[in-house]
């Protein structure tokens, strides 16, 4: 007896009633299969098997069946084989494509550039791809054992454990569990910190329930070091290396904006006498590499709390905090010593005039400058 089941899923005709075309059936086993087929066909009476078997449809289709067998013995004496087939072609094929998706997701993960990483509920490290060992020079096998004081520094560290406190509070609440991004820092093996831009992803099973995260992380290193540049470019004079003009109003500003009541301030102007004269005798490179020595020699007269930028072509100011005009004054003269007491090589001796001023009580920044000018330009008037 075979079933009439038989028909739809070989196509071969069954007539009820009619004996099976047993030919027909053998013939449909794939070669395979077919040994197998002949094992359970000749099993002993108590015997049982299960047998997987690949058939071809007589549409020629494939088609996969999954047997429980048995041999019984009749009370006339004859054996007879019993047994279930189940259609199990589309449970092949979702695990053929289940495998396939793995496989995918495994290679992506292998060869993708990011760090990708699951992390179980109890925070432990459940996977993480070889991408790491480029970014931070750990093997996968090497990170995964790492404590979280030994992957990130302590600001980084408490950002994440932040979030999974969010994380866990959203669980709790039974509210949506929030996803994270932003940028973190990673200990490398050589003892440097690169920053990485990490996304964080609550992995749901299919009743919702999080049952690991998923995170990626980009290592962005290259771009803020060169945002780094870049801002550094903006706010310095590439010359001398000195603040520009509007890095130096900047902090002029800020500096107004935040003194304290009685805070003193003080401004120098200082403008190279002559200038001109030296690039028309020497050459405008001799006139920039004065430019550079006067910046350097400004500098070494200078605190470290003070600040100084390149004004204009042969201009600096220079901020002296909690600085009254007496003080502002002596250090003036001390720079123009340091400028007109020792020469500049084969240029000879240069000299400088600089104009002081204090800040006065609700002084704008405008009227400040001004006056610093005027102090300037008396000094030049009075012989430079
Ligand atoms: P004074 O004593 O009145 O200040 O005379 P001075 O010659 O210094 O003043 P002036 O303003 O007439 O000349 C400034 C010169 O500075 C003119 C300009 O060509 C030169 N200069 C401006 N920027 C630069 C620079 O970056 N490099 C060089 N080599 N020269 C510059
Ligand atoms: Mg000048
Ligand atoms: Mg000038």
């Amino acid at each position: 007896y075979l079933g009439s089941a038989l028909q739809t899923r070989l196509g071969i005709p069954v007539t009820a009633g009619a004996p099976v075309d047993t030919e027909a059936v053998l013939g449909r086993i794939d070669p395979e299969s077919a040994d197998r087929l002949n094992e359970t066909l000749m099993m002993s009476p108590g015997q049982e098997m299960t047998m997987d078997g690949k058939w071809r449809h007589v549409d020629g289709r494939s088609v996969h069946s999954r047997a429980w067998m048995r041999a019984r013995q009749r009370p006339d004496g004859s054996v007879i084989q019993e047994g279930v087939v189940l259609d199990i072609t589309e449970l092949r094929e979702v695990e053929t494509e289940l495998r396939r998706s793995e496989e995918r997701s495994r290679l992506l993960a292998e060869n993708a550039w990011e760090v990708i990483w699951t992390m179980a509920m109890d925070g432990s490290i459940t996977y993480i791809n070889p991408a790491v060992e480029r970014m931070r020079g750990f093997t996968p096998e090497e990170a995964m054992r790492q404590s979280p004081e030994e992957i990130q520094p302590p600001e980084s560290a408490a950002i994440g454990a932040d979030y999974y406190q969010r994380l866990f509070a959203a669980i709790e609440a039974g509210t949506e569990p929030p996803t994270f991004r932003g940028e973190q820092e990673y200990y490398r093996k050589d003892g440097s910190i690169m920053t990485g831009e990490l996304q964080v992803i609550p992995h749901r099973d299919a009743t919702g329930q999080v049952i690991e995260l998923i995170g990626v992380t980009r290592d962005i290193s290259e771009r803020k070091a060169f945002e780094a540049e870049l801002r550094n470019l903006a706010v310095t004079d590439t010359l001398t290396g000195v603040w520009n003009r509007r890095q130096g109003t900047e902090l002029l500003a800020a500096d107004l904006s935040t003194r304290q009541a009685g805070q003193v301030l003080s401004l120098l102007m200082l403008d190279i006498d002559h200038f001109k004269a030296i690039n028309d005798t020497f050459g405008h490179q001799a006139g920039d590499h004065v430019l550079i020595e006067i910046a350097s020699r400004l500098r070494r007269s200078l605190r470290g709390n003070d600040m100084v930028a390149r004004w204009g072509g042969e201009e600096f100011i220079v901020l002296l905090r909690d600085c009254a005009l007496s003080d502002a004054r002596r250090l003036a003269e001390d720079i123009r010593a340091a400028i007109a007491e020792i020469p500049f090589g084969v240029l000879g001796s240069l000299t400088v005039s600089i104009g002081a001023a204090e800040i006065r009580e609700d002084e704008d920044l405008t009227s400040w400058l001004g006056r610093a000018d005027q102090a300037l330009y008396r000094a030049k008037r009075a012989g430079r």
